[in-house]
């Protein structure tokens, strides 16, 4: 049996979790160390001291590199650590294409850190022609990318996107915080560099915050890993075992959030005091052909417009009593927020009018919780409007 060969689900619970060969258990020990042992100086077991590995943090790289069918994994102690890595990775001057819907930290790191160290363009990349005539005129050496996007989850097609860049030499970045690489692999699709905030679904327990990053190429992983070795952002021992714990049980979360999405969606849509769902899983969502031949789920994650302004969502969100208020997403419990005052409100006022993220406007992450349950404190809100 070649552990490549295993679906997602078998090398979720298996890969990187092999016993601890010393004792037989089950369960791999968490290497709670900051430094090993040397027998001579220099001479070691592969391991020196925690901030450039560690044995734990290993195990998790192995099966994070498997779901994403991936050489290498970088594990880092945020997905914002993740996404500063390889932004540091690149020289002075890169010229940048970046989606137009990003993740606000991405953006505001874009804007607000590296504006002085890089060329930033923005683009909507759901549309593959705005794409191709900015790579024929901007010229970016790497492109950056979300699909779905947060929170309009827009589609972009990764992979006419990624056959364009390289045509022009352009690295292509893929951002899968939000299909996880249960639904969705962007290295199979053209990507040469994928990252998660394992925060959000690989994690799934919304108790630990960590990053990765995935690719092919090792000359670029070991920038990765020097950069991370020489700034620090390396995850805890523990976090990394709580992610390889939390892990293993992501195929099963995956399928029940898609579950629980797509009904919360269709009870939404028909409901008399909404304006408009988006979900990739609805066939009103302009690129849910797109969106069913890259992704093999559509996840858990949908927006919507409440019908009314500011007055209508704050009761709705004041009134949900099972759906937590709350940024992040990806968790089992379901999560509810309002992205202009929470999530993306540091993107300008104009930027969010641009992309649609209005006082309305509501980002919810199903969770795993039963349907009725979640479907009937939805109703509940949606009647004290
Ligand atoms: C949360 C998130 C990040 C940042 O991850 P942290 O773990 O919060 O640092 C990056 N990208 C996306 C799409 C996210 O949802």
């Amino acid at each position: 049996m070649h552990k490549d060969n295993l679906q997602k689900g078998t090398r979720a619970i298996h890969i990187g979790n092999e016993p601890d060969e010393k004792t037989g258990s089950v369960i791999p020990p968490i290497y709670q160390t900051s430094t090993f042992v040397q027998s001579s100086p220099g001479v070691h077991k592969g391991y020196e001291y925690t901030r450039s590995h560690n044995p734990t943090r290993t195990r998790l790289e192995e099966c994070l590199a498997s779901l994403e069918n991936a050489k290498y994994c970088l594990v880092t102690s945020s997905g914002m650590a993740a996404v500063s890595l390889i932004f540091q990775s690149f020289p002075q001057g890169t010229k940048i294409l970046c989606g137009d819907d990003v993740y606000g930290g991405t953006y505001r790191i874009l804007n607000t850190i590296f504006n002085d160290r890089f060329e930033l363009k923005h683009v909507n990349t759901t549309d593959v022609d705005s794409v191709k005539t900015e790579l024929n005129s901007f010229k970016p050496d790497l492109v950056w990318l979300e699909s779905p996007t947060n929170p309009m989850l827009q589609i972009s097609d990764i992979k006419a996107i990624c056959e364009a860049s390289h045509a022009l030499n352009a690295k292509v970045v893929v951002d899968n915080t939000f299909m996880s690489p249960y639904f969705q692999n962007p290295l199979d699709l053209g990507a040469d560099v994928v990252l998660h905030s394992l925060t959000k679904y690989i994690n799934g327990h919304s108790d630990v915050v960590g990053g990765a990053i995935m690719l092919n190429d090792m000359t670029q992983f070991d920038k990765l890993w020097y950069l991370q070795n020489s700034m620090g952002p390396s995850q805890s021992p523990f976090d990394s075992w709580l992610v390889l714990r939390g892990v293993k049980t992501l195929a099963l979360r995956m399928r029940a959030h898609a579950t629980n999405a797509i009904e919360i969606a269709t009870y939404l849509e028909a409901h008399p005091k909404v304006d408009k769902v988006i979900y990739p899983g609805l066939q009103s969502h302009p690129q849910h052909e797109l969106a069913k031949r890259q992704m093999s789920g559509f996840g858990g994650m949908l927006s919507v417009y409440i019908k009314g302004g500011l007055k209508e969502s704050k009761t709705f969100l004041e009134e949900v009593k099972l759906f937590a208020l709350a940024e992040s997403l990806g968790g089992v419990e379901s999560l509810i927020e309002h992205p202009a005052i929470m999530t993306h409100a540091s993107v300008p006022l104009e930027e969010r009018a641009k992309l649609g993220i209005a006082d309305n406007f509501v980002r919810i992450s199903a969770g795993v919780e039963d349907i009725e349950d979640l479907i009937a404190d939805l109703s509940n809100a949606l009647d004290r409007i």
